[in-house]
């Protein structure tokens, strides 16, 4: 294990101040007491794994980061069970995403254990900030943010020498207010969020910025999130600007688009996969066109569609509005299908059932 210096907090937020937080966390606004931090240079390698005391970073106006956003970044949730204990949902699949991502931006790996174990010290440290659910229904967390970032002051073009890797935390409520109902997802005609070659795989800052533009069209279309359509043919479904996708059909397959180098592999998207092969259903990964949704779902044969991320879980999707055309399924209620994955996922992660695929860390 990774020793991480655990140095505490002068002033930590008090217990009156943070209860209050925790009764209302929302989502991103709030964040816990400390952060894990470890160094990297070219000369030493990482070091100094240490906790400490949440707060603004000094970095040089010439960091690399702020300029060529060489950074990545991940999202992990820790859920506190019936007993009090904490727990993390497969959180070596986001080590390896987080590797994944480094060797697309061309910085340095951060080793499972270390990631891991910076998780570890930061939930130790800030246990109080992890909410307890009041009732089933209540899908509140603690929000880890593990990121990287080039912090060398140099402003040539070339991978870094220096790097910085933190976790931050907040609570969180569940991400859409609470409630489960259907939302309309924007499809962006005008914009890519990824490319062949590019950094679609890589959870990078890059490809949230370039899905931004898309994400205000789409709120002004009145549509809550958007979804992207592979950059070449400009007709294959690729995912959401911060979920993958799924469509159900009436014959029990579950179908979600092909893994590629511009779809990023979800948690919750393999997750999903694996429960639905559990549960009977045939989950297929391959290229849905979005005339295969369109047609599906006139003709009845697509009776669901739903998103799925680890912020939100599964989120049904009611309809799917393009500048043409209203792709339509049921805007009022989640589908059974989506309700039933959503509800065996959420028992999973609250420890409710049986962890049978040793998944809680
Ligand atoms: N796609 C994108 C672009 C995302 O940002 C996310 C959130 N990490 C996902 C899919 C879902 O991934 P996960 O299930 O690991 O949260």
């Amino acid at each position: 294990m990774t020793s991480f210096d655990l140095r505490k907090h002068s002033q930590p937020t008090s217990d009156a101040v943070r209860d209050a937080i925790l009764a209302k966390p929302g989502f991103g606004d709030y964040f816990s007491d400390h952060m894990a931090h470890v160094r990297y240079t070219t000369e030493q390698g990482w070091h100094g794994a240490e906790v400490v005391p949440y707060g603004p970073l000094s970095l040089d106006p010439a960091a690399a980061v702020l300029h060529y956003a060489q950074e990545i970044f991940e999202g992990i949730k820790a859920y506190r069970h019936a007993d009090g204990s904490v727990w993390t949902f497969r959180p070596e699949k986001n080590a390896e995403r987080f590797k994944k991502s480094a060797r697309r931006l061309a910085l340095p790996e951060l080793d499972t254990e270390t990631f891991l174990d910076s998780l570890r010290a930061l939930v130790r440290t800030d246990a109080a900030w992890v909410p307890t659910p009041t009732s089933d229904a209540d899908e509140c967390s603690l929000y880890l943010r593990p990121f990287m970032i080039a912090s060398e002051k140099f402003l040539g073009v070339r991978p870094s020498h220096e790097v910085d890797y933190y976790v931050i935390a907040s609570p969180a409520a569940a991400y859409f207010g609470g409630e489960v109902k259907p939302v309309s997802i924007w499809l962006s005609q005008t914009y890519n969020r990824a490319a062949p070659g590019g950094t679609g795989f890589a959870k990078c800052g890059g490809n949230y910025a370039a899905s931004m533009l898309a994400q205000s069209e789409a709120a002004a279309n009145g549509c809550a999130q958007v979804a992207f359509l592979d950059a070449v043919e400009h007709k294959y479904l690729e995912e959401l600007g911060g979920m993958n996708l799924f469509l159900v059909y009436k014959d029990g397959r579950i179908v979600t688009p092909s893994l590629s180098d511009s779809i990023l592999d979800g948690v919750t998207r393999s997750s999903l996969l694996q429960l639905a092969r559990e549960s009977g259903y045939t989950p297929e990964e391959r290229r849905v066109s979005i005339d295969e949704w369109r047609e599906g779902a006139a003709s009845g044969e697509i009776t669901e569609a739903f998103a799925c991320g680890t912020a939100a879980v599964i989120t049904p999707i009611g309809e799917l509005v393009t500048p043409d055309d209203r792709i339509k399924h049921d805007t009022d209620a989640t589908g059974p299908v989506a309700s039933a994955l959503r509800k065996q996922l959420l028992d999973l992660q609250y420890g409710r059932v049986e962890d049978t695929n040793g998944w809680l860390t």
